[in-house]
């Protein structure tokens, strides 16, 4: 069954220089599912986000078969549905939320159909908190309503496959399990999702499918709950309760 993929890999390979930090990847991302990389530091997670972006050298193959052109550029990939939300967020932080939020659907001014506000009304029935905050500055946001308006900015751009780059990190656990909430609900409403994770329980709690990744290469692969369930997952990635 291939109609439904949206995004997929096959011997990826990203190297710094001389170093090769992934070992030839071959990953798949269906159409309506949150699919999460689940990895220790340094495992190549960023890398493999940065290059499905097409902003690394690679070899091996990356493909987006419901997209017209096999070989899109930066630009062509996000016009036609990709969005990449940084680690680092990234947001204009001495501008307002909502001026913020507008950016984000830049790349969709007039395209037809297209709304800025109504884009934006969705993005503040999703977070509330961030409709009350539209004019308050970036940098005096918390960590968690910071997180929800780069989310919210991704979605000013109607993506159709969203990459989440540690949406997690910083934020307290309950923070957290308000953010990938959101994400869930983001799948419910026909985005999918590639989900990098070092939280891998708030991440194997909301996946459909998974891939754990080990320095440049998949260890391990399948349904979520089933790896959730691995033991060398239990192990290494989930520990006690
Ligand atoms: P983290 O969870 O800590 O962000 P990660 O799984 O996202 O880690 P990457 O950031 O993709 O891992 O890094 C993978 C490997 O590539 C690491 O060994 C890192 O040091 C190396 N690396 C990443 N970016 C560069 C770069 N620009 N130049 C050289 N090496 C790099």
């Amino acid at each position: 069954m291939t109609a439904n993929i949206l995004a997929e890999t096959e011997d990826l390979r990203v190297c710094y220089g001389r170093v090769e930090a992934l070992h030839g990847l071959s990953i798949r991302i269906r159409e309506g599912q949150i699919v999460t990389v689940v990895g220790a530091n340094g495992a190549g997670k960023t890398t493999l986000l940065s290059a499905l972006m097409g902003l690394l050298p690679h070899t091996g193959r990356i493909a987006f078969p419901r997209w017209p052109t096999a070989a899109l550029s930066v630009e062509e990939r996000i016009r036609a549905g990709l969005c990449l939300v940084p680690e680092s967020r990234d947001l204009f932080g001495t501008m307002p939320v909502e001026d913020n939020l507008r950016l984000g659907g830049f790349s969709r001014r007039g395209d037809r159909g297209y709304s800025a506000g109504q884009s934006l009304e969705e993005v503040f029935a999703l977070f509330p908190r961030l409709k009350e905050r539209r004019r308050q500055t970036a940098n005096t946001l918390s960590g968690g309503e910071r997180q929800m308006l780069a989310l919210g900015r991704a979605l000013m751009a109607k993506p159709k496959l969203l990459m989440l780059d540690e949406p997690s990190l910083g934020l307290a656990p309950l923070v957290t399990k308000e953010i990938i909430a959101a994400v869930a609900g983001l799948r419910d409403h026909g985005v999918s999702i590639l989900l990098i994770e070092q939280n891998a329980r708030a991440a194997l709690a909301v996946a459909d499918h998974a891939y754990v990744m080990e320095t440049g290469s998949i260890m391990l692969e399948g349904p979520a709950e089933a790896v959730a369930r691995d033991p060398r997952v239990v192990d290494s990635y989930l520990g006690a309760r």
